[in-house]
C-alpha cells in the first residue's frame, strides 16, 4: 500500500502552547507556573519602574520647591540688583554683573545650586554664571516661555560633568533644572531664573528605594506563591491520581489492560500523520482466536476470558516497546508495528501465533488449547502517487481481508494482504 508524502507544519513549541492543546494537569500546571512566572517578573518590572518614577517625580518637585523659594528669597534680598524700580522689567543694561555674581555665588552656593541663568521677558541671557553666553537670546524654550507665563517648569538631567558656584568641577551629577518667574514689587512678571541644582545626593536615595520595594515586592509575591501552592498542592495531587484513573479507564481495555480499540486507533493514526510528514513505513496485523465461541461453549464464558487475557499477554510479550497492541473487538486484536514492512510483521505474526500455539493455559484443572489466525498489510509511503488518498480504514479492511483468507485457508495461519508470504 502506497502513501502519499506530504509536509505538514510542526507542532506548536511549549511557549506557544495554546490553553486547548493541555491534556494532563502536569501540563497545566507547567503552563500555569510560566504564566505565574510571566506575571511575576512583570509585577517586579512594573514596581520597580513606578517606584522609579515616583522618587523621580518625589526629588523634582522636592528640588523645584527649594529653587523657588531659594529665587523669591534672592529677589526680595537682593532687589536692587535684579530689578531696578518697583515695576520695572529685568533688563540686561541694569545688571551689575560682579555683585550679582557674588550675591548668587554667595546665596546659592550652599544648597546645592550649580549654574543660574536671569532671563529679560524678551528671552535674553540678561546674567550667567557662564559669563559667555550672556546677551544671547533663547527663543524656542518651552520651559522659558512657560515660566515667562507664570509657570514654574522643572527637568531632570544627568550630566557628564559640571562646573559648581563654588568653581568646582563635579561628574556624572543629576541636576534638576528650574524655570522660574521673577516679579516685580508691582507683581508682574518681570523675566524668569533658570536654577540648575545638583540633586545627585538623592541618586543613593532612589537607588535604595528601587531595590527595597522590588524586594518587599518580590517577597510579597513569594509569600502569595507559597501560600497558593500550600493550599493548591493537595488538590492538584488529587487532580493528577484521578485523571491518571480516567486516563486508564479510558485507554485500557479493563480485561486485558492492552489498548483499547480506540486507543489503538489513535496510536495508528498518529503512526500514518508521523508517515506522511517523514516518510517510512510501517504494517499492522489483525489476529482472531480461532473457533473462540466453541471454547466458550466447551469450558464456560470465564474460562474465555481467561484465554482472552492470557493471550494479549503474550501477544504483548512478543511486541518491542514502540510496537501497539489493542483489543480491537471480543477475540480480535490489532497490532501496529512502526517502520516494519510486510514480511518482517508477517514473521512477527509467525512468532505470536506459534507462542499462542504452544500456550499452556488450564482453567478449572482443565488445559484449553488456543490458536490464532493473522492478516497483515504494509503501508510504504513515497514521494510520488501524491493524489492517492487513502484512510485508516481501508488499511484495516485489506488486513481483515487477509485475516478472513487465513480462516478460510484453515486457520491457525498467517496471511499477508500482498498474498507474497504466507506460511502455516
Ligand atoms: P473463527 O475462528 O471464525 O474466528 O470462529 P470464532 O468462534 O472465534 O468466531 P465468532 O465470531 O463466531 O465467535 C467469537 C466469540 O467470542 C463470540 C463471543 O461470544 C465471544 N466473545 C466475544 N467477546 C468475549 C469476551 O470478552 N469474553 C468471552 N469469554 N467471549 C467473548
Ligand atoms: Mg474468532
Ligand atoms: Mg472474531
Amino acid at each position: 500500500m502506497f502513501w502519499p508524502h506530504h509536509k505538514i507544519p510542526h507542532l506548536p513549541p511549549l511557549l506557544t502552547q495554546k490553553w486547548d492543546e493541555i491534556y494532563t494537569p502536569s501540563q497545566l500546571i507547567r503552563s500555569m507556573f510560566i504564566l505565574l512566572c510571566i506575571l511575576g517578573s512583570a509585577i517586579l518590572i512594573f514596581s520597580a519602574l513606578t517606584i522609579y518614577w515616583v522618587s523621580k517625580a518625589y526629588i523634582l518637585d522636592r528640588a523645584e520647591a527649594e529653587a523657588i523659594s531659594i529665587s523669591q528669597s534672592f529677589t526680595n534680598n537682593h532687589y536692587e540688583l535684579v530689578l531696578a524700580s518697583e515695576n520695572a522689567n529685568i533688563d540686561i543694561s541694569n545688571m551689575a554683573e560682579d555683585k550679582l555674581d557674588t550675591a548668587f555665588r554667595q546665596t546659592l552656593a550652599p544648597f546645592h545650586m550649580i549654574k543660574v541663568k536671569v532671563f529679560t521677558p524678551d528671552r535674553t541671557i540678561a546674567y550667567s554664571t557662564d559669563k559667555s553666553i550672556i546677551g544671547t537670546t533663547n527663543i524656542g524654550n518651552d520651559s522659558l516661555e512657560k515660566a515667562l507665563l507664570g509657570e514654574d517648569v522643572s527637568k531632570m538631567y544627568t550630566k557628564n560633568s559640571e562646573m559648581d558656584l563654588r568653581f568646582e568641577q563635579h561628574f556624572d551629577i543629576d541636576v534638576v533644572a528650574t524655570y522660574t518667574p521673577v516679579f516685580n514689587q508691582a507683581g508682574q512678571i518681570a523675566g524668569a531664573f533658570e536654577i540648575y541644582q545638583d540633586v545627585t545626593r538623592f541618586r543613593d536615595d532612589m537607588n535604595t528605594a528601587i531595590l527595597t520595594g522590588t524586594l518587599i515586592v518580590l517577597t510579597n509575591l513569594l509569600i502569595i506563591f507559597f501560600i497558593a501552592y500550600r493550599f493548591m498542592r493537595l488538590p492538584l495531587s488529587a487532580l493528577k491520581v484521578a485523571h491518571k484513573k480516567l486516563q486508564r479507564m479510558a485507554t485500557k481495555d479493563s480485561l486485558t489492560q492492552i489498548d483499547n480499540r480506540s486507543q489503538a486507533l489513535s496510536f495508528f493514526d498518529k503512526e500514518i500523520y508521523r508517515l506522511n510528514q517523514f516518510g517510512g513505513k510501517l504494517s499492522i496485523i489483525l489476529m482472531d482466536l480461532d473457533k473462540f465461541k466453541l471454547i466458550n461453549d466447551t469450558y464456560g464464558h470465564p474460562a474465555g476470558d481467561e484465554v482472552i487475557k492470557q493471550c494479549a499477554k503474550a501477544i504483548r510479550a512478543c511486541l518491542r516497546q514502540g510496537d501497539c497492541v489493542g483489543r480491537y473487538g471480543g477475540e480480535e486484536f490489532i497490532i501496529i508495528l512502526p517502520h516494519a514492512n510486510e514480511q518482517q510483521a508477517f514473521n512477527v505474526a509467525e512468532r505470536i501465533r506459534n507462542v499462542i500455539k504452544n500456550l499452556k493455559i488450564v482453567y478449572d484443572g482443565k488445559t484449553i488449547p488456543v490458536s490464532i489466525s493473522a492478516g497483515i498489510t504494509e503501508v510504504l509511503s513515497t514521494e510520488e502517487n501524491t493524489d492517492e488518498v487513502i484512510n485508516t480504514d481501508d488499511l484495516i479492511k485489506e488486513a481483515d481481508q487477509a485475516l478472513y483468507d487465513a480462516k478460510a485457508k484453515g486457520r491457525n495461519c498467517s496471511i499477508c494482504a500482498s498474498q507474497f508470504a504466507m506460511a502455516k
